[in-house]
């Protein structure tokens, strides 16, 4: 049984991987610091065999080297995540997702253990191509704009650990994930469909920033995670970087009449102008759309799961932790 450890492993995409692992039969240790991720995520785990979470960070050092000592494989998913995040703790985001990157990559590679490092499509900027297709050119914002921060922090982590590959042939891989989605994943941070579907259930206007012409393709987390362990267990993955993700394409105005429509709701859509939205200087994405030709020409990856088939797992997720805060029911987090 391989022991698998995943830093983030409390997150929305850590706590789906450690369930998919366990399932499969293998062990699984995660360690989060609780900074995004939430206890809640991994509870239904506790007591069960093979499994052990530690609360603690990746920079204490003389631990994550002693867990990677003791481990087959390592998911490498801790970062502070997401564009809003850095704009609000922008030297704490960048030091985490740049030392915690580097730290990690020195003990996989002394002891010589598979990683798998999250990146994002974040990284290929507001580059105007209908697709991204992983050996693209990117671009990217002034450093004076706190926003391209998140994707240049992603992007250094990847130069990096395709450094750590050529030079001292650690077997490392990249993905770039686009728009993941799915249950346990929170409206906290800004993140689209948990806050339509709660809006919608709370029938509060459906708030969509800008005109929403804006696209996005969303990929069902349950689709991510096997990519993930089938991408790390691959050994032609290593020394690349691979897009995993959707293309079904939707526009935000779209998505927003379509959670109106599934969750029965008889919420008005917001037009919220972007300065009433985000921080100055923000810049949205036009369309970001994957190339998941490479993925799929190396793994036979094809996401399964639909727009609707996601959108009804989050409602029904809101819906009963709606109902268990109401009822007093959920447990608190440490
Ligand atoms: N968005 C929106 N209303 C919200 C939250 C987000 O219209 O309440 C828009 C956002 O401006 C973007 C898209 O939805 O165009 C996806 O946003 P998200 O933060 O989920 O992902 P990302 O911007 O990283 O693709």
């Amino acid at each position: 049984m391989a022991r698998n450890l995943i830093t983030g492993g409390a997150g929305f995409i850590g706590s789906h991987l450690a369930d998919h692992l366990l399932e499969l039969g293998e062990q699984v240790v995660i360690i989060d610091n609780l900074s995004t991720g939430r206890f809640a995520n991994v509870e239904h785990l506790e007591g069960r065999p093979g499994f052990e979470c530690l609360i603690d960070d990746i920079r204490n050092e003389a631990l994550l080297e002693d867990l990677i000592r003791r481990t087959d494989r390592v998911f490498h998913l801790a970062a502070s995540v997401g564009v809003r995040l850095i704009i609000q703790k922008q030297t704490e985001s960048l030091i985490n997702n740049l030392v915690g990157t580097e730290l990690v990559l020195r003990a996989a590679s002394r002891y010589r253990r598979p990683l798998l490092i999250a990146s994002t499509s974040e990284v290929y900027g507001k580059s105007q191509k209908p697709r991204f297709a992983e050996s693209d050119d990117r671009l990217m914002g002034p450093t004076d704009t706190a926003r391209w921060a998140y994707a240049n922090s992603k992007a250094t982590d990847e130069f990096l650990a395709l450094a750590y590959y050529r030079e001292t042939r650690l077997p490392v891989v990249i993905a770039r994930l686009f728009n993941t989605v799915g249950p346990r994943q929170t409206g906290e941070y800004g993140m689209v469909i948990p806050n339509f579907v709660t809006q919608a259930l709370q029938g509060v206007p459906v708030t969509v920033y800008g005109d929403g012409s804006q696209t996005r393709c969303f990929a069902h987390v349950r689709d991510v995670v096997p990519a993930l362990t089938q991408l790390l267990a691959h050994p032609g993955s290593f020394g690349q970087v691979f897009n995993v993700g959707c293309d079904e394409e939707v526009s935000i105005q779209g998505l927003a009449e379509r959670v109106i429509q599934k969750t029965g709701s008889a919420s008005s859509i917001l037009l919220v102008p972007y300065d009433k939205a985000y921080p100055r200087g923000f810049e949205d994405m036009e369309r970001r759309v994957p190339d998941l030709g490479k993925i799929g020409r190396h793994l036979g990856y094809r996401p399964r799961l639909t727009l609707d088939a996601i959108l009804e797992d989050v409602i029904r997720e809101v819906r009963e932790r709606g109902r268990g805060a109401k009822a007093g029911t959920r447990p608190a987090s440490p």
